[in-house]
C-alpha cells in the first residue's frame, strides 16, 4: 500500500508540492521514506504517522499517512517536542562551493564560516561532522548523508534572501558581531591603532579613522567606514538592530 505523504511550510519547497503518494515496497523508516523523495533528516522538525507523533526511525509497513513539518519554532511560539536538533552555539557554518556570496555576508556579520572554492562533498561532510558545523548547501544529496545532523538547503537564489532564511532558522539576529571576522579568510580581527604602522593604507584613510581592525591570519586591514553601509543593510535584513560596527 502506498504511503500518503503530506508536508508543510518550507518542506513544500523541497517536495515541489504539498502531498504525494509514495509507492511502498519493503518496510522502511519514515526517515528513509522522506529521504527517497529528497527531504533530508536535518530539515525535519516534527512528524505525525496516522495522526500520532513519531520519530524519524519509526518503521512504516505501508498504508500509513505521514505528515512532516519543518522546525516547529518557525511555526509556533512554544515548540514542545521538536525533532529538529538544537544547533551548535555559537553558530558555526560550512558552506558548499556555490554559496560564496552568502559566506562573505555571514563573515561580515562575524560568523565563523568554513569555505573553500574547490571543496568536494566528502570534504564538506567531514568538516561538518568533525568540527560540529551547520552545513549549508543546495545539494540535497549532500544533506541527505546520514552523518549530517545540522544542515539546511537555502531555497532562494539571491544571497540576501538566503541570508534572511538562514538568519530566521538559526536565530542569527541577536548573534551578529559585525567586523570581528575576516571576510576573506575567516580569521579573527584584532583592533589596531593607526600608530602601529598600517603604511599599506592610503594616507587619507589613515587620517580619517583612529581605529582599524586587522586580520590575525592574512593581515588584511579593515576600517569602519568601508563596510558600515553594507553591514547596516545586511543587519536590517536579518532582523538585527544596527550595532554601530566598530
Ligand atoms: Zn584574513
Amino acid at each position: 500500500m502506498d504511503v500518503q505523504l503530506r508536508v508543510y511550510a518550507g518542506l513544500v519547497d523541497l517536495l515541489a508540492r504539498a502531498e504525494l503518494e509514495v509507492p511502498f515496497g519493503q518496510p522502511r523508516s519514515v526517515k528513509d521514506l522522506l529521504g527517497s523523495v529528497g527531504i533530508p533528516r536535518c530539515e525535519l522538525g516534527f512528524l505525525l504517522v496516522d495522526g500520532e507523533a513519531a520519530t524519524p526511525d519509526r518503521l512504516l509497513v505501508g498504508g500509513e499517512r505521514v505528515a512532516a513539518y519543518p522546525p516547529l519554532h518557525q511555526l509556533v511560539p512554544d515548540p514542545g517536542d521538536d525533532l529538529w536538533p538544537t544547533p551548535p552555539d555559537p553558530r558555526r557554518f560550512v558552506l558548499d562551493v556555490h554559496l560564496g556570496t552568502l559566506c562573505r555576508r555571514l563573515r561580515l556579520l562575524g560568523f565563523d564560516v568554513w569555505y573553500r572554492s574547490f571543496a568536494d562533498d566528502d570534504e564538506l561532510a567531514a568538516v561538518a561532522v568533525t568540527e560540529g558545523r551547520i552545513l549549508l548547501s543546495r545539494d540535497r544529496q549532500l544533506l541527505l548523508r546520514r552523518t549530517i545532523i545540522h544542515g539546511y538547503c537555502p531555497r532562494a537564489d539571491d544571497p540576501d534572501d538566503q541570508l534572511t532564511e538562514v538568519a530566521e532558522r538559526y536565530g542569527l539576529g541577536d548573534r551578529c558581531r559585525p567586523l570581528t571576522r575576516c571576510v576573506r579568510c575567516n580569521g579573527d580581527l584584532e583592533v589596531v591603532d593607526k600608530a602601529e604602522g598600517l603604511e599599506e593604507l592610503p594616507p587619507r584613510t589613515r587620517r580619517a579613522f583612529d581605529t582599524f581592525a586587522r586580520c590575525s591570519v592574512c593581515r588584511q586591514v579593515y576600517w569602519p567606514g568601508a563596510h558600515t553601509p553594507a553591514i547596516e543593510r545586511i543587519l536590517s535584513g536579518v532582523g538585527a538592530q544596527g550595532t554601530g560596527a566598530r
